[in-house]
C-alpha cells in the first residue's frame, strides 16, 4: 500500500507540473518519420535524440562507450548533468515503452487510472497470457480461459481502450514473443512488468524487467531510476552448429555466472561469434539472461537482426537502424567491468537443473549423472515452447527430430505439450506441417499463452507432491513449478 500511495502522489506531482508525453523530437521528425510499431503510427523512433545524448555524454566521459552504455545513456532525462558512475549512481531515465501482462497490468492500470491522467504519456501495452490454465488444448483452455477470467480481460481491454493503450487478447500469444514480433528494434529502451522482458535484447534493445510502480511512473511521463548498470562482456567466437542451440549460450553462461552473477548488471554480447546466431536465437539468449539475476542483456545490431525485423514486416525500422548503426553497436576498445570467452565451436547441448537454471550438464553425461543423483530415470512429460524457446527455428529443430522419429515408426512414450508463443508461430507452423508432425509423434498443442511454464497446468498423471522427472525448454526450473 505504501508503495501505491507513493505512486499516486508522483502522479499528482507529475499532472501538477505537466507530464511528458511521447517524446519525439521534432527535428528528428521532420527529417524521417518511422513509426515505432504499425499499431503506433502517431509515435516516431527517435534515433536522432539517442544519439544527440550519447555524444553529449561521449564529450562528458571522454571514452568508449559499451553498447549498453549508449542506449541507455541515449535515454538520459538530463545527459548534460547526469552523474554517471556505474554500480553507483542513480539514473534518470526516460524509457520508450511500457509493456505488460495480465497478472500485473491489473494493479498498474487501476494505479494509472488513479492518477487522472488522460492516457499513457508514452506507448504501451498490455498482453493477456499468463491466465490461461493448460488442461486438454489450445482451443479448449483459451474458451475456458476467456470464461474464468472474463472479468478480468473486460476490465484491461476496457481501460486500455480508454487510456490509449494496446490491448493483445488471449490466444494473441506470450508478452515477449509479441513484443519481438512487434514492438522491439535496435536501441529502443522498454520496461516491462514481467521478468523475463529483456527477451528483446535479441532485437538489440534494452528491455528491463520492472514492478507495477515503476510502469506506472512511465506510463505518466515521470522519470524512471536505474541504479547504473555494470557491464558484463560475453565475447563469443566460433560457430554454432549440429545440435548446439542457442540456449546451450546461456545455459553455460548461467553454469559461470551462477543465479546472482549478473545482478546489477547488463550482459553484453560481443565478438565474432554473435553473426552465427539467428535473432530469436538471440531473443532466447537474453530472454534467460534473468536467470542469473542480470538487470537485462544485450546484443549488437547486426545482419540477423535486420533479417528479422523485414521479415516481420519491419524493413523500414531496419534502414533508419542502418542509418545509426554506430550507435547501436560498442565502441572499439571499451571497458567491460568483467568479461567471459564462449568458444562457440566448443560449446555441447547442455541441460540444466534440476530445481535451479545455472546446475549446467552436457547432454552427453545427464543420464551419469541422474543415476548417481538418484532422480527418476523416467521421464514423464516434455514440454517445447514458451516465450524462451517457441521460435521458428525452435519448433523446426522439434519438428525435424518427431520426424525421425515417425520414420521409424516411433511415438512419444512419454506425454509431450507444444506451446507456441504467438499466434504467427502456430499458425506459421501450421501452414508448414510442422504442428502436424509434432502432433502425429503425440504432441499436445497448447494455447499461445504461459500455461504450464507460470504453474497454469492442471497436471494429472501424478500426484501432488510426487517425485518425477520432465524436461522442458522454459527458463525456470524450480522445485514444484509445475
Ligand atoms: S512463458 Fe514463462 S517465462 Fe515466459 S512470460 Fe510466460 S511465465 Fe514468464
Amino acid at each position: 500500500m505504501a508503495s501505491y500511495c507513493f505512486t499516486v502522489t508522483r502522479l499528482r506531482l507529475a499532472l501538477g507540473t505537466g507530464a511528458r508525453r511521447f517524446h519525439v523530437s521534432t527535428a528528428f521528425s521532420a527529417k524521417a518519420k518511422v513509426a515505432m510499431s504499425r499499431f503506433e503510427p502517431g509515435s516516431s523512433i527517435n534515433y536522432e535524440k539517442m544519439h544527440e545524448n550519447i555524444s553529449i555524454v561521449r564529450r562528458r566521459l571522454n571514452r568508449p562507450l559499451t553498447l549498453s552504455e549508449k542506449i541507455v545513456y541515449g535515454h538520459l532525462d538530463d545527459p548534460a548533468g547526469q552523474e554517471i558512475d556505474r554500480g553507483r549512481t542513480y539514473l534518470r531515465l526516460r524509457p520508450d515503452r511500457v509493456a505488460m501482462q495480465d497478472a500485473t497490468a491489473q494493479m498498474a492500470m487501476l494505479q494509472f487510472i488513479s492518477s487522472g491522467l488522460p492516457k499513457v504519456a508514452v506507448p504501451s501495452t498490455i498482453h493477456c497470457d499468463h491466465l490461461i490454465e493448460a488442461q486438454i488444448g489450445g482451443a479448449q483452455d483459451l474458451q475456458r480461459a476467456k470464461e474464468v477470467n472474463q472479468e478480468v480481460y473486460n476490465f484491461l481491454a476496457t481501460a486500455a481502450a480508454k487510456y490509449g493503450v494496446g490491448f493483445w487478447k488471449p490466444g494473441s500469444g506470450i508478452i515477449h514473443q509479441i513484443i519481438l514480433e512487434n514492438y522491439a528494434y535496435p536501441g529502443v529502451m522498454l520496461i516491462g512488468t514481467d521478468s523475463h522482458t529483456p527477451n528483446g535484447g535479441g532485437l538489440g534493445a534494452i528491455c528491463i524487467g520492472v514492478g507495477g510502480a515503476d510502469a506506472v511512473d512511465v506510463m505518466a511521463g515521470i522519470p524512471w531510476e536505474l541504479k547504473c548498470p555494470k557491464v558484463i562482456g560475453v565475447r563469443l567466437t566460433g560457430t554454432l552448429s549440429g545440435w548446439t542451440s542457442p540456449k546451450d549460450v546461456i545455459l553455460k553462461v548461467a553454469g559461470i555466472l551462477t543465479v546472482k552473477g549478473g545482478t546489477g548488471a547488463i550482459v553484453e554480447y560481443h565478438g565474432p561469434g554473435v553473426d552465427s546466431i539467428s535473432c530469436t536465437g538471440m531473443a532466447t539468449i537474453c530472454n534467460m539472461g534473468a536467470e542469473i539475476g542480470a538487470t537485462t542483456s544485450v546484443f549488437p545490431y547486426n545482419h540477423r537482426m535486420k533479417t528479422y525485423l523485414e521479415k516481420t514486416g519491419r524493413g523500414e525500422i531496419s534502414s533508419v537502424a542502418d542509418q545509426f548503426k554506430d550507435d547501436l553497436v560498442p565502441d572499439e576498445g571499451c571497458e567491460y567491468d568483467q568479461v567471459i570467452e564462449i568458444n562457440l565451436s566448443e560449446l555441447k547441448p547442455h541441460i540444466n537443473g534440476p530445481f535451479t537454471p545455472d546446475l549446467a550438464h552436457p547432454v552427453s553425461e545427464i543420464g551419469a549423472i541422474a543415476k548417481k543423483s538418484g532422480w527418476p530415470l523416467e521421464v514423464k512429460v516434455g514440454l517445447i515452447g514458451s516465450c524462451t524457446n517457441s521460435s521458428y527455428e525452435d519448433m523446426g529443430r522439434a519438428a525435424s527430430l518427431a520426424k525421425q522419429a515417425l520414420d521409424k515408426g516411433l511415438k512419444c512414450k512419454a506425454q509431450f505439450t507444444v506451446t507456441p508463443g504467438s499466434e504467427q508461430i502456430r499458425a506459421t507452423i501450421e501452414r508448414d506441417g510442422y504442428a502436424k508432425i509434432l502432433s502425429d509423434v503425440g504432441g499436445i498443442v497448447l494455447a499461445n499463452a504461459c500455461g504450464p511454464c507460470i504453474g497454469q497446468w492442471d497436471r494429472k498423471d501424478v500426484k501432488k507432491g510426487e517425485k518425477n522427472t520432465i524436461v522442458t525448454s522454459f527458463n525456470r526450473n524450480f522445485t514444484a513449478q509445475e
